[in-house]
């Protein structure tokens, strides 16, 4: 184990490479070579503590087979949002009363796939054991949510269980559709195609821009709603860096083809992004929606939602693939969803519209905000209060500003951090002019995000950044 003044010495490290955006201890190499090493001890030990977390949460954890039929909170879907509101609920009403539908073995953490997709961090550090990030004491059914019976307050398994509960907490997420696109998913069976919005081809697109070698580097946006609405244009940036990095950038035509009608939802960044996009010469086209690969040939095809009927094909050497999505299918249909098939909630409470025991968050509700897991943090602390509230036969009173967050990662070192709320107004929270590209923005995306994601969020201890914008701006904002 690292001796304690080494650890002071690698938080040292850490500090100036978070504030200076370099390592100034390379100048010293004998100092770049310990920090290295501790670098290496500490993620080692770090492993072990992962190891033993995932050992201890599956002594902790009742299995599938051992669970109960009723529980007080049911939670379904463990993801961002699923798991935060177990650890928070269980806090309330006890692990033994909590239970969490899901059925992956693995729990990611998805805002790393930018960079992943960009070559700078490896797709292993996103995952983790779904054992290791179910909060110790609740019970994980290992299925997948088949049928949803509000009215009786009972789910349906796709195992066949029947489990009934006094609230629910509905944290699907939402579905991706890579095969409304024509020639998708086998297309990613050939080289020069990515997308950075799934696990299994998250490291395509790294492959296909690091062997780009000259032509057309295509980037899509498509006509639907999507999570986080940043990342499909992120990745352009990074591969621009990347490209002007290994002097390839001269050979390569770099097109943006978005289904949008502008380049993002809100006009202060989408002013900052327009700018980068002149600077750095690249294409975009507005309205553009891709319908068709056709990976054997290198080609997209494209609709103009302009001028319907009119299609057009583009070349590439290279393409990032943003494919449609829509809400859980087991959603679409039942008592829960609202016309377009996404939980109808309450935009303020996050309690549902029709069944008053029925709460969602994240993804898979229709709060008219940018889907982000962000936004889970601020809704969490939303949700919490409101439970908390019904549970003691009270009314809700906490209530839910739409706050969002996009970090809109433009190079290898640096981001425009978009926050803001349902009315696209910017709700930041730095005292200072969020729209500039940022060094130390880019190591709050790269190194502390993650750190408060599995530490801070799916912990339940982590709300948003409301109270520090309220520090940060003494007490303004
Ligand atoms: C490439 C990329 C970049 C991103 N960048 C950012 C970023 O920079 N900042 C940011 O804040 N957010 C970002 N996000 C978005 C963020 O990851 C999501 O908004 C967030 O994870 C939503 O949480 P959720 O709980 O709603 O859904 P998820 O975390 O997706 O969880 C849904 C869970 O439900 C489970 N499930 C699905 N169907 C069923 C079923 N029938 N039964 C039981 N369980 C089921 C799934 O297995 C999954 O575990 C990014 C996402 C991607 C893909």
């Amino acid at each position: 184990e690292p001796h304690p003044h080494k650890i002071l010495y690698y938080a040292l490290w850490s500090l100036q490479k978070i504030i200076f955006g370099y390592n100034l201890f390379a100048y010293f190499p004998w100092q770049a070579t310990m920090a290295g090493q501790l670098h290496q001890q500490l993620l080692l030990s770090r492993h072990y503590s992962r190891v033993f977390s995932v050992i201890n949460s599956h002594i902790h954890t009742s299995s599938g087979l051992a669970s109960k039929d009723h529980y007080k909170v049911l939670v379904l879907g463990g993801g961002s949002g699923g798991i935060t509101m177990a650890a928070r609920m269980k806090r309330k009403v006890g692990a033994e009363n909590v239970a969490i539908v899901e059925p992956s073995e693995m729990h990611y953490y998805q805002p790393i796939w930018t960079l992943v997709g960009a070559g700078s961090k490896n797709v292993a550090s996103s995952g983790r054991p779904t054992a290791s990030v179910i909060p110790s004491g609740v019970t994980w059914v290992k299925s997948k949510v088949a049928e949803l019976n509000p009215e009786n307050n009972t789910v349906h398994t796709d195992s066949g269980k029947k489990i009934s509960y006094d609230y629910l907490i509905v944290a699907l997420g939402l579905e991706l559709h890579y095969e409304k696109i024509k020639g998708l998913p086998e297309g990613f069976e050939h080289p020069k195609i990515g997308s950075n919005y799934s696990v299994e081809t998250v490291e395509k697109t790294w492959n296909a821009l690091k062997n780009f070698k000259e032509g057309n580097a295509l980037f899509t946006f498509p006509n639907t709603p999507v999570k986080c609405a940043g990342a499909p244009q992120k990745i352009m940036y990074l591969s621009d860096a990347f490209l002007r990095k290994t002097g390839k950038r001269s050979k390569a035509n770099i097109i943006y083809n978005t289904s949008l009608p502008v380049l993002f939802g809100v006009k202060k960044y989408a002013d900052a992004l327009w700018e980068i996009v002149k600077k750095r010469d690249l294409n975009v086209n507005l309205r553009h929606n891709l319908i068709e690969v056709r990976a054997d040939k290198q080609e997209a095809v494209f609709e103009n939602l302009d001028k319907p009927g009119e299609t057009e094909v583009y070349k590439y050497d290279m393409i990032h693939v943003t494919p449609p999505m829509g809400p859980p299918a087991v959603l679409k249909g039942s008592s829960l969803d609202d016309e377009a098939g996404w939980l109808d909630v309450n935009k303020s409470t996050l309690q549902h519209k029709t069944y008053a025991n029925v709460f969602g968050i994240g993804d898979c509700t229709n709060l008219p905000t940018s889907k982000t897991a962000a936004a889970v943090a601020a809704q969490s602390a939303v949700l919490d209060r409101t439970v908390s509230r019904i549970l003691k036969k009270q009314t809700p009173d906490k209530t839910y500003d739409g706050y969002t967050s996009c970090p809109l990662v433009t190079s290898y070192n640096t981001v425009i951090l978009a926050e803001f709320d349902y009315d696209g107004q910017p709700l930041e929270t730095f005292p200072v002019d969020q729209s500039k590209e940022s060094r130390v923005m880019y190591h709050m995306k790269a190194d502390i995000m993650p750190h408060l994601y599995w530490h801070g969020l799916l912990k339940g201890l982590w709300g948003g950044p409301g109270p520090y914008r309220t520090i940060m701006h003494l007490g303004m904002k």
